[in-house]
């Protein structure tokens, strides 16, 4: 449930709602809007004198939260969210269009230092690569580990760009917290509970993807595990679900992001590279995707696509990255938006 407090409700009254909330055995967490605080109230509601809370000054009612995702609703926070990414803290969420680009993996240090170039030059905000990569098959290439992790540290150190690399079980986490500036769940951990409840302690922002076979309620609420767990700064990424289609890899729902922006004050990303399997559906995915409302976008990108150690077919090249990022301008204006 949500208390929301009369305008000019002072620090105090505050306080003494936050008490009585906590003294039930809920969460609170408060929400200071232009004209009113809020506080809202998460846990079970068996016990709780509602008529208690509701009769403490400058209290003015109390409404429920419908959605079973609670700090993830609009219900709760109205106003979109932007979360501060990298060493330039750039608003994912905002105005502006945040392209999030790389390998699929940490291959080499070469390899690395020339992708994150060619990443900042295309006007990018971000260099994405896996140093531990949770591979279908045991034999395919795992990853670099921390050795990865190192190198997107200097690439990230050269070209000032965020990194965002993936965690994949629990063990990891601190040592990913430490060299990265966002750290991602993949589609196979959506559901790992435990994992979500873990980065929820991290400082980083958290990007979440898409499980392949998640409903978009099923999604949201992996994202309240994480909110849950302490940390707000959640990204959506929607990157496509398994159907019966044999022509893509996974089929990407776009009708999603206005779903998703409908629903909750969440940045939305989308990967088009997941989302299709195939580098030449990608940018015109790309576009459709801002056009469609997202924040952000997370591309495969690669030097040498035939020869990426995973994930090359969907790959787009350098001269692909720089073409698409261009045209995306134009369709962020057109809705009243920048890149
Ligand atoms: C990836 O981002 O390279 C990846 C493994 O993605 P997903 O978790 O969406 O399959
Ligand atoms: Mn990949």
């Amino acid at each position: 449930m949500i208390v929301i407090m009369k305008p000019g409700a002072t620090e105090e009254n505050v306080t003494h709602v936050v008490d009585l909330v906590r003294d039930f055995g809920l969460t609170d967490h408060v929400i200071r809007g232009t004209d009113r605080t809020v506080v809202a109230c998460i846990g079970d509601k068996r016990g709780v004198d509602k008529g208690a809370i509701e009769n403490a000054p400058m209290v003015e009612r109390i409404v429920p939260i419908l959605a079973p995702y609670k700090m993830a609703s609009r219900e709760v926070i109205h106003e979109k969210t932007a979360i501060a990414i990298g060493p330039n803290n750039f608003p994912l969420g905002g105005k502006k269009v945040g392209i999030i680009a790389g390998p699929c993996a940490v291959e080499n240090r070469d390899n690395l230092l020339r992708t994150a170039e060619i990443v900042r030059d295309a006007g990018c905000i971000g260099l994405r690569a896996g140093a531990f990569k949770p591979r279908t098959s045991p034999y395919s290439f795992q990853g670099l580990g921390e050795k990865g992790l190192e190198i997107l540290a200097e690439a990230r150190e050269k070209t000032g760009l965020a990194i965002i690399t993936e965690v994949i079980g629990l063990e990891q986490i601190e040592v990913v917290e430490q060299y990265a500036d966002v750290l991602q769940i993949g589609a196979r951990n959506m559901q790992h509970y435990p994992l979500l409840e873990a980065v929820g302690s991290c400082k980083k922002p958290v990007l979440l993807k898409r499980g392949m076979s998640a409903r978009l309620d099923e999604f949201l609420l992996a994202a309240e595990y994480i909110i849950n767990g302490g940390n707000p700064n959640v990204i959506l990424c929607e990157r496509g679900i398994r159907t019966f289609e044999e022509y893509v890899r996974n089929t990407l729902p776009l009708a999603s992001v206005a779903e998703l922006n409908d629903k909750s004050h969440l940045p939305v990303m989308v990967d088009p590279s997941h989302g299709t399997g195939h580098a030449h559906l990608v940018p015109a995915m790309c576009r459709a995707s801002i056009a469609a409302g997202a924040d952000g976008l997370l591309i495969e990108c690669h030097i040498d696509p035939e020869h990426a150690l995973s994930d090359g077919a969907q790959s787009i090249t350098p001269a692909a990255l720089a073409e698409t990022t261009k045209a995306l301008k134009a369709i962020a204006n057109a809705i009243g938006r920048d890149l």
